[in-house]
């Protein structure tokens, strides 16, 4: 079950599948905006509701913050949503930028959130173990069939207690020195080989940072866009890792090949 919380007049959304950190973030946010009705003055903390006639002082200004906080979300607790998916936002198909180191618990729990719609998964990764292991530890069951790319050698090491000869999953080795028409070009062959089967796919990318660090950001530009109109005939769902604090900049530029951008932070995602 996932929940959501979103602002009625901004695109503030924080989605989560902990319903207590989705409204504590969404109590932070309404107060944030409502600072203005808070007044310091010596050891008291007063504040007014701009929705209601309440006010209130307190000495102990901690529990006064806290008062205030649960107050203003007593008016917005009716945006408080459950059973949501964040790609409800793009009709379950298109492309979802992901502000989150690649190896981190934020992007396990997108990575579970966007994959978990998938019969089909499709990912692109350096870390194909982990990858493996997350699906098999956190999925109820195998998706239908899993293709996993990846430019590791050795890809399975690593990969305890699990056998692959006995699972749906396929391993394709990407060339080390593939250039990024052949990636699409690889790609686009892995949803045709899958896409008759008519199951939905989902599909993940985890080495869009290096690829920004290594190349010209024009050429990532391009690639992306080939790479997602070639998706969205498929009506894949696909979600894209970036490193957030080195790649602010850049995602500007790249922002229009995105459907979407989010955040993961631990188990919330949020959207501003
Ligand atoms: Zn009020």
């Amino acid at each position: 079950m996932v929940y959501r919380w979103r602002a009625r007049k901004s695109n503030f959304t924080v989605w989560s599948a902990s319903r207590s950190e989705t409204v504590e973030r969404a109590k932070t946010h309404v107060a944030k905006q409502n600072r203005d009705q808070l007044v310091e003055s010596g050891v008291r903390l007063q504040w007014s509701c701009p929705y209601c006639e309440v006010a209130s002082q307190s000495h102990d200004k901690t529990k006064g913050f806290e008062d205030f906080k649960d107050h203003l979300f007593s008016h917005k607790k009716p945006l408080l949503e459950s059973g949501v998916h964040v790609a409800d936002d793009i009709d379950g198909t298109g492309s979802v930028a992901v502000m989150s180191k690649v190896q981190s618990q934020g992007a396990d729990n997108a990575r579970i959130h966007f994959l978990s719609p998938g019969n089909i998964v499709i990912i692109v990764t350096t870390h194909p173990a982990d990858r493996i292991q997350l699906l098999k530890n956190k999925f109820n069951e195998w998706p239908e069939w899993t293709v996993v790319m990846t430019t590791k050698s050795d890809p399975l090491s690593g990969l305890s207690g699990i056998e692959l000869m006995n699972i749906p999953v396929e391993v394709v080795e990407l060339d080390k020195k593939m250039g990024l028409g052949n990636l699409t070009e690889t790609v686009s062959r892995v949803i045709q080989e899958q896409e008759p089967k008519g199951g939905k796919i989902t599909f993940e990318f985890d080495v869009l940072t290096e690829l920004i660090t290594k190349g010209q950001l024009q050429r990532v530009f391009k690639f992306l866009h080939l790479l997602n109109g070639r998706l969205k005939k498929a009506n894949v769902l696909s979600h894209y890792f970036v490193d957030q604090e080195r790649m602010t900049s850049s995602m500007n530029v790249l922002d229009p090949v995105f459907n979407m951008q989010i955040k993961a932070d631990g188990k919330l995602f949020l959207r501003k």
